[in-house]
């Protein structure tokens, strides 16, 4: 029987497919803009530029300082260039620091926004924005944060360095995985969750045979399409409370750090919401936590939080901190249980 349940589809518009980055003057145009203010990390700085060239008159130039966590003093500098060129839209090149920055500009001006993502996690489209100032991040929800256009073109995965790929990958599924057992999940959601862990569960074990293979990286899009669309719909639970509080306060490199927890959250929240969970292991074996952990362990997915620096005193202080205003989870948590999960997670133990 189908449960009582509230769903919103996302205003966004969606384009997939290899080669549609040309389309993006023509996204421009359909936005009523002519003068938009390209974005990116200064590493994508050279793509960036490339993308402005072809965009000619449509193009006021380029600003190539995203930096991850979206930094409030960067954004201010941004609004500078925003108002100094007159840019009426921005065209956000790259991955999810270079989306946040995209979102913060909207979030300040207004200003519609193409995002073109070149990784997995999903950011484009959600209407959250996270930022740092004053080593604080804070997030906010709104309609205006939400980019109008995404254009996923998987030839600009195609030079992904494989380790990204796999934790982004990863990312990603840790957003589906949430979504399955949400309060505020809906048939679609948990269609869309199943379908993007399927679409990773298909890919990254091809990426790592080949990291050019063009059907893998079309598949790896597709389900940070998916994955992404559920983080934006439903609402996420001990595994995000974990790594934002990994992130935020030790930070613990973003990808790589959801990679490791997912195996270790789902194991822990299976006990409470066997049922939700269970698609997990008919897709990758054994139980969900075990099948995860030996599917991103085949791939070569980082598996131990000690080697993203983190010590093991650590461990204490991320426990405080995570179980303080902690997010709706299936299963009640305590301080000695998160102590625990912790404690497997740092030392890389295969989950039960
Ligand atoms: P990232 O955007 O920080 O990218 C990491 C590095 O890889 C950058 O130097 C980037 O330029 C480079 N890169 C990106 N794509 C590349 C490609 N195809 N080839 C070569 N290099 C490439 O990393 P990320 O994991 O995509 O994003 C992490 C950030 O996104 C975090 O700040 C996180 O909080 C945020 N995020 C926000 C949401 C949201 O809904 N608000 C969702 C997911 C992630």
């Amino acid at each position: 029987m189908v449960s009582a349940f509230t769903y919103r589809g996302s205003a966004a518009h969606i384009v997939f497919g290899a080669g549609k980055k040309a389309e993006t003057g023509s996204w421009i145009e359909k936005l009523g803009c002519t003068k938009a203010l390209l974005l990116s990390t200064p590493h994508q700085e050279a793509d960036a530029e490339s993308l402005s060239g072809q965009l000619g008159g449509l193009s006021v130039g380029v600003f190539s300082k995203a930096a991850m966590h979206t930094p409030v003093d960067i954004t201010e500098e941004a609004m500078e260039v925003v108002k100094t060129t007159g840019a009426d839209c921005v065209v956000a090149l790259g991955g999810g620091s270079t989306t946040g920055l995209g979102k913060a500009i909207a979030y300040r001006s207004g200003l519609p926004q193409v995002v073109i993502p070149t990784t997995y996690a999903g950011s484009e489209v959600t209407s959250i924005l996270g930022q740092t100032e004053g080593g604080r991040k804070t997030t906010i929800r709104g309609d205006n944060i939400l980019p109008e256009v995404v254009i996923y073109d998987p030839d600009l995965t195609l030079g992904l360095p494989l380790g990204m790929s796999i934790t982004s990958g990863l990312n990603a599924m840790a957003h589906a995985a949430e979504a399955l057992y949400a309060q505020d999940r809906n048939p679609v959601s948990s269609l869309m969750a199943l379908e993007g862990l399927a679409a990773f569960k298909r890919s990254l074990p091809a990426l790592v045979v080949d990291p050019s293979d063009a059907t893998a990286r079309a598949d790896a899009l597709y389900g940070a399409w998916l994955c992404g669309t559920v983080l934006g719909a439903v609402g996420m639970a001990l595994h995000h409370k974990i790594c934002h509080t990994l992130g935020g306060s030790f930070d613990t490199p973003h990808a790589q750090t959801h990679a490791i927890m997912l195996p270790h959250t789902v194991g822990f929240n299976t006990a409470a919401v066997p049922g939700e969970l269970k698609p997990i292991a008919d897709l990758f074996g054994t139980t969900p936590g075990t099948g995860l952990f030996d599917f991103s362990k085949d791939i070569g997915a980082p598996q131990a939080l000690k080697d993203l620096g983190l010590t093991e005193a650590d461990l204490d202080r991320a426990t405080e901190i995570a179980i303080e205003n902690p997010y709706w989870n299936p299963r009640p948590i305590d301080r000695v249980s998160i102590r625990k999960l912790l404690q497997n997670a740092w030392e890389g133990t295969r989950p039960a």
